[in-house]
């Protein structure tokens, strides 16, 4: 019970918690995860956040938007099972931009989060909530999803580690889709040990999601005990001034640290930002015509006919963002179009691909800023929809490429967190966290 005021007094200054486990509900939780949960085990009692799209029994699953408000999810997903047969126990649910749409959380349709640096300031997004109380010191790891930066960009902010897996990896089943061929579940943590262990406990096939797939990450074991060969994108463009030199000495700190540093050419990255907004646009339509406003979420009080109903309901259900996303998505799939934006994108996504599988010939991992900047102001004073989505190049890279990408804190700049990424060939996940450890 104390923990439970202690978690609702500090976040009172974050509003990162959309919902919270009561403190009989948690407390019982945790009785049973003593008694179940074998002893052994690491997570046993451990309290954990979940993102407000990852289903969890008995709790809303809001997806940040008036179209699910009031839902209350009827089972779990298999990353939170998982978890919670390890004994791990759930505090409550965490803000995000609406369905995952955003790098702030000021897309969220129910509330505002602010980074625990600077209040003034955005947590990130989307998966900002989960990343807000890991920085806070309130729970030790939080699951987030990342579409197309979602963890590693929060984490960034917030200064955390953010563990994007390998595509499949984890199972999908209970996230709440937003663009299926490029999300999964990932782990938010202060802790690289911990962040391991949460992830050796959740990954895994899954019968309930056929597009899980087991970890097999022997073609990448070779080279073991050595360091790991670090390539650099040549010609970054685009950082904050501040961050352009935090940027450059810890580049230096990590040849001081004896590894060896190789600049690469990603020429496909100039690509990146249009074809991932195809993508997930793309997706995004068609995972959203189910919230119709009638088998579940809102629906709106009063209608003339059936296509009425749908369409009052979405109008009311989905904020702005979430509608700009239909339209474009139903915009670049339209008979006629296809072949000019999606199958194009999709080209792109296959060339960038190939092309970061020919840079794991010459180097073991990839080092770049996640964000081009640091946590930007709430409101006007930030950055604008326009202006976050161009600043999605480094992170949506990993999940057009389906390939595991690591954000770790790198120092400061000008007092706030500032965050860089390791990617790594499909399956690195272990590597990718032993790299980091030791840059940290
Ligand atoms: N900024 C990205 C977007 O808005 C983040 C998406 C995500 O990873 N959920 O699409």
């Amino acid at each position: 019970a104390e923990y439970c005021t202690y978690l609702d007094e500090n976040d009172k200054k974050l509003g990162a918690f959309l919902s919270r486990t009561g403190a009989a509900e948690f407390q019982s939780a945790l009785e049973r995860s003593r008694s179940e949960a074998s002893g052994q085990n690491p997570l046993r009692g451990m309290p954990f956040a979940v993102k407000d799209n990852i289903a969890v029994k008995g709790l809303p699953l809001s997806c940040g938007s008036k179209m699910l408000d009031t839902l209350s999810s009827p089972y779990s997903a298999t990353a939170v099972e998982k978890l919670q047969q390890a004994g791990a126990v759930v505090v409550g649910k965490t803000n995000l931009d609406e369905f995952g749409m955003g790098s702030s959380c000021d897309n969220s349709a129910l509330g505002t989060t602010n980074n625990p640096w600077d209040v003034a300031r955005v947590a990130g997004g989307s998966s900002g909530g989960s990343a807000a109380v890991v920085a806070a010191g309130m729970v030790p790891f939080a699951l987030g999803s990342d579409t197309g930066g979602s963890i590693r960009q929060p984490a960034a902010f917030c200064g955390t580690y953010g563990l994007k897996p390998s595509y499949g990896v984890v199972s999908r089943f209970g996230l709440v889709a937003y663009a299926s061929s490029l999300e999964t579940i990932g782990i938010i943590s202060l802790d690289t040990q911990l962040l391991r262990i949460v992830f050796d406990t959740m990954r895994g096939q899954d019968p309930k999601d056929q597009s899980s797939r087991p970890f097999s990450p022997k073609a990448s074991e070779k080279r073991q005990g050595e360091k790991p060969r670090i390539g650099v994108i040549a010609d970054i463009e685009g950082l904050a001034p501040a961050m352009e030199s935090a940027y450059r000495e810890r580049l230096d700190l990590i040849r001081k640290k004896g590894y060896e540093i190789v600049e690469i050419e990603l020429p496909m990255l100039e690509y990146v930002v249009p074809a991932y907004y195809t993508i997930a646009s793309a997706e995004a339509s068609a995972n959203l015509a189910r919230y119709a406003g009638i088998r579940y979420g809102h629906r709106t009080d009063w209608a003339d006919e059936h296509g009425e109903l749908t369409e009052k309901s979405r109008d009311e259900g989905f904020g702005d963002e979430v509608k700009l996303r239909i339209l474009l998505g139903t915009y670049v799939l339209r008979s006629g179009f296809k072949d000019q934006y999606y199958l194009r994108a999709q080209k792109i996504r296959t060339l960038l691909r190939n092309e970061i599988l020919s840079a794991f010939q010459k180097v073991d991992q990839i080092l770049s800023p996640v964000f081009p900047t640091t946590a930007f102001p709430h409101g006007d004073a930030g950055l604008d929809q326009f202006q976050q989505k161009l600043a999605d190049k480094f992170t949506a890279t990993a999940n057009l490429a389906a390939i595991p990408a690591l954000a770790f804190p790198a120092g400061q700049s000008e007092g706030l967190p500032f965050g860089l990424q390791l990617l790594g060939p499909e399956f690195s996940e272990h590597k990718l966290i032993d790299t980091a450890s030791a840059f940290t």
